[in-house]
Parts: structure tokens; C-alpha cells; sequence
């Protein structure tokens, strides 16, 4: 969130899927490249790469003629902010592309402590308990637990619905 700029009001009306329109009218043949170009931008202007990401939505906006465009192209960036994963899902990159910014949107909701060094002569905890694995099958979504060990990277199989699937590596933990 951030309250300097008015991101959300202005991102509410402002939508890639003008920009996904244009590029597919004019570069049938080669839209995924810029779809996907247009995407990693937004990527790393999520995750912070602010220049080197609009650096490639530059690239994307070259490919239109400056007419007619311009206007649009600077109210698209000024919605950028906050608006990153919305825009990539408009533009209608590939979807591994579109995976990465949805985990990198969760990373960043996730809450974050920063780690300060030790007092000195404080006593330490060096080991911090949960109290059990749950997650929910990708499927029916009923609850699953009773693993012992860390089960990401590993399959599983769910009890209801007897369907299988992979518990991504990469799964967020949540402290409850
Ligand atoms: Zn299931």
C-alpha cells in the first residue's frame, strides 16, 4: 500500500486489455513475445526492479505507433504500481509467466520480519515449533493433515476424492 500516489483509483479504469487488443491486431504472429515481455516488466517492477521493468514495457509500448497511444501508455504506467499482476493476467502472457507473479505478489503479502541482531547476554531460542502441516487438496479442497514432516516438494494424495497432486516446493507458510 502506498499513500504518497493514488495507485488503486487510478488502476480501477486503467486496463491492459486495450494494450493486449492493439498488440494482437497488429502482431498476430508474435504476440506471445510481447505479451510475455510486457509481463516479465510487470514482474519486476513487483518485485521492485522498477526501471529495469519499465525498461521492458518500454520496448513493448515501442512496438505501437506513438499516436493515438500515448496518452494511454502514460496512465497504464501510472497505474502500475499495485496493479502489476492484474495487468500481466490482461495481456494474457503465458501462464508460467503469470505464476510467477501471482507467487511474487504472495511473497510480498506475506508478513516480513526483519532480522536484528542479539542483544548481548540475551538468551536465545533456537528452535520454533508449529503445531501441525495442514494444506488443502487442489481438488475437492478438503483439509489434509497429519504429516509429520515438511511436505513441500513431495506428492500426496487426498483421502476424499483419491485424486493425487504435487505440494509445490515454493508453498508459503503460514504462522497461524
Ligand atoms: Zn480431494
Amino acid at each position: 500500500m502506498n499513500a504518497t500516489t493514488s495507485p488503486a483509483a487510478a488502476g480501477a479504469e486503467t486496463s491492459a486489455g486495450r494494450l493486449q487488443r492493439e498488440i494482437m491486431t497488429r502482431y498476430p504472429d508474435n504476440f506471445m513475445l510481447y505479451a510475455d515481455l510486457f509481463a516479465m516488466g510487470c514482474l519486476l517492477h513487483l518485485q521492485g526492479q522498477h526501471k529495469a521493468g519499465l525498461k521492458l514495457i518500454d520496448q513493448v509500448r515501442r512496438a505501437l505507433p506513438a499516436t493515438g497511444h500515448k496518452t494511454y501508455f502514460v496512465d497504464l504506467l501510472e497505474a502500475l504500481p499495485g496493479n502489476e499482476l492484474r495487468f500481466a493476467g490482461e495481456i494474457q502472457a503465458h501462464a508460467e509467466v503469470n505464476d510467477l507473479l501471482e507467487l511474487a505478489q504472495r511473497q510480498q503479502a506475506a508478513p516480513r520480519y526483519t532480522a536484528r541482531p542479539a542483544q548481548a547476554g540475551l538468551a536465545k531460542v533456537t528452535e520454533v515449533r508449529t503445531r501441525g502441516v495442514q494444506f488443502n487438496c487442489p481438488h475437492c479442497s478438503t483439509r489434509i493433515d497429519g504429516w509429520q514432516a515438511d511436505p513441500r516438494g513431495r506428492d500426496d494424495k487426498c483421502d476424499r476424492c483419491h485424486q493425487q497432486f504435487y505440494i509445490a516446493p515454493d508453498a508459503t507458510v503460514i504462522f497461524d
